[in-house]
């Protein structure tokens, strides 16, 4: 298939990378908005040579799907310095990454304002540079000629490229390959909202007046580490809109899906088909997993595919803590799988395209009970987010030789970390399944190396998972309480046909 081919037959698959624009010897591809405001190829056949490289370097037509036999190192992390926290969306890593290539005489290169306030990729080749980089932009960036600026650097000097999974993938294949001196790291992507829709907001609510400043992700209530986030537009008169992007017409069809690019949601490039060496998020749902790495001026995620990622992150004046795969994902679902589009998408823009006052549309849709969508798209999630997860980890599973099931009552989430300590010393080279009493009379069953978790309604699910997953041998925690269900559990043991074994807990 060639690239005319699939914008006229699968146009969903374009991400606009722009991987095209920039191969083309002859610069007969422009970028053209249609009419939801994203960019998509167009050929001149006046300047075209049929030359075949638009082809063969986009990244969407040469899709091959990656399986993983380990989880990527995942960390928690904070670059502990207030200035940059205040102004970096996470915990301040892409900052932390920069200094250490801006120190060596590299340049970092990602997503900035123009004058405009219009997101586009530039170039830092120092600290105050670096500041425009900075923060989410919460709209696709324009990549214009980067991936050339990126070729061109790399042959003096070292370089850092950020952006989105599918910018990263483009510059890859528009490189044809990972030069030494080239370091990727890509953000956790949400999916992006149409630029003319971004464009439009603000030329609304800047009428009449000059904006100083924006940011989707303002600090000054702090950041919650469950998701909620704020923008913040000054303005030169001192008027200024500063709400939850919850509360905020753009921002909340963004974080609704209503605004995005159609190939968010069949996206090719999130875990495990990143082409990047890092991965940088925020670390949602902290409180829950590594309460002790919680703090309210942000914290990131970071995951590690390769070894060069390893040894610059190992490089970072960072505060750091490994944390496992599946807990840092359970509330950042869109690391592994695309988002789910809000079914009132193709209306809304469908609207728009009509409309001459955008913000008008916005502000409809903004103000809709949404309580049903809502529902839907959730239901959706939830079920593609656990089809994806057990999909990388299922190949995984099967290279550990043996699997044991440890049955405990111990209910504190501290003693709970002591006990896998504990048998992680005592049992190496296999995977560890912790049984644990849940509220409810239910049951919980942690696998340890992901930190997936499975809940059980009753016994006989349990017996279904000993046989899927393959334990072959139990360890019961003595003097065993699980509640009203300890008669029954017992019982169960007695009966599993599994080797088992009594342990008591030694500190
Ligand atoms: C559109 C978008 C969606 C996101 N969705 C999620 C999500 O669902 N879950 C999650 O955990 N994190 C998400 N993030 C990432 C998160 O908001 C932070 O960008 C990331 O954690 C890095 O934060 P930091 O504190 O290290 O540095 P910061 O200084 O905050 O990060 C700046 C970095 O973001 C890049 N960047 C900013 N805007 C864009 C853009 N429009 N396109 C490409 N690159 C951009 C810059 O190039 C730079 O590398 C998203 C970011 C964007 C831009
Ligand atoms: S075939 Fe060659 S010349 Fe024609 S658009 Fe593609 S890259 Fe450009
Ligand atoms: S290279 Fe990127 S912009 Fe060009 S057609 Fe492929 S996906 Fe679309
Ligand atoms: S969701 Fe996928 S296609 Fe959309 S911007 Fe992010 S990486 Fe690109």
């Amino acid at each position: 298939m060639k690239i005319e081919e699939m914008i006229a037959a699968k146009r969903a698959d374009c991400s606009g990378c722009e991987a095209c624009a920039n191969i083309c010897p002859k610069k007969a591809i422009t970028m053209t908005r249609d009419a939801e405001g994203f960019a998509y190829p167009k050929i001149d056949p006046e300047l075209c040579i049929r030359c075949g490289k638009c082809d063969a370097t986009c990244p969407a037509l040469n899709f091959k799907a990656k399986t993983v036999d380990a989880l990527p190192a995942t960390f928690t992390a904070i670059y502990d310095n207030d200035k940059v926290l205040r102004r970096s969306s996470s915990g301040g890593v892409f900052t932390a990454l920069s200094e250490i290539i801006l120190s060596e005489g590299g340049i970092v290169f990602g997503a900035g304002y123009d004058k405009n306030w219009h997101a586009v990729h530039t170039s830092a080749k120092n600290l105050d540079e670096l500041e425009n980089l900075r923060g989410s932009k919460y709209v696709q960036s324009k990549i214009g000629d980067v991936y050339r600026q990126v070729k061109s650097a790399l042959k003096s000097t070292k370089v850092l490229f950020t952006g989105t999974p599918c910018q990263c993938a483009a510059l890859k294949h528009f490189l044809g390959g990972d030069p030494e001196n080239l370091l990727t790291v890509e953000i956790v992507c949400h999916g992006v909202p149409s630029p003319k829709l971004w464009e439009s907001y603000i030329d609304a609510v800047g009428y009449a007046h000059e904006i100083t400043y924006v940011t989707f992700r303002s600090k000054r209530n702090g950041w919650g580490g469950r998701g909620l986030s704020f923008i913040d537009i000054n303005f030169s008169d001192k008027e200024r809109i500063l709400s939850a992007n919850s509360a905020n017409p753009y921002g909340k069809l963004f974080l609704r899906n209503v605004t995005l690019r159609p190939s968010c949601s069949s996206c090719k490039f999130r875990y495990p088909n990143t082409q990047s060496d890092l991965s940088l998020g925020d670390a949602w749902g902290i409180p829950d997993f590594a309460p002790e790495m919680f703090d309210t001026r942000g914290v990131s995620v970071v995951f590690i595919h390769t070894d060069k990622g390893r040894n610059f992150f190992e490089r970072m004046n960072l505060k750091t803590k490994p944390v496992r795969f599946a807990d840092a994902v359970r509330n950042n679902k869109l690391f592994i799988m695309p988002t789910v589009a809000d079914s009132r998408r193709k209306k809304f823009f469908a609207e728009l395209a009509k409309s001459d006052d955008w913000l008008a549309v916005l502000q409809k849709y903004f103000a809709q009970d949404e309580t049903e969508f809502r529902k839907e798209s959730g239901k959706k999630t939830g079920t593609i987010f656990s089809k994806n997860l057990q999909a990388i980890l299922e190949p995984i599973r099967q290279k550990f030789p043996k699997k044991f099931l440890v049955v405990s009552s111990t209910r504190d989430r501290a003693a709970q970390e002591s006990l896998v300590n504990f048998f992680k010393q005592k049992i190496k080279k296999s995977a560890l399944y912790f049984l644990l009493p849940k509220e409810g009379g239910k049951f919980i069953c942690r696998e340890d190396f992901s930190g997936a978790n499975f809940a059980f309604k009753d016994l006989d699910a349990l017996n279904d998972f000993v046989k899927r997953f393959g334990i072959t041998k139990v360890r019961v925690e003595k003097d065993l309480n699980f509640g009203d269900n300890t008669a029954a559990v017992t019982e169960w043991l007695k009966t599993c046909g599994l080797p088992t074994k009594l342990f008591v807990q030694k500190n």
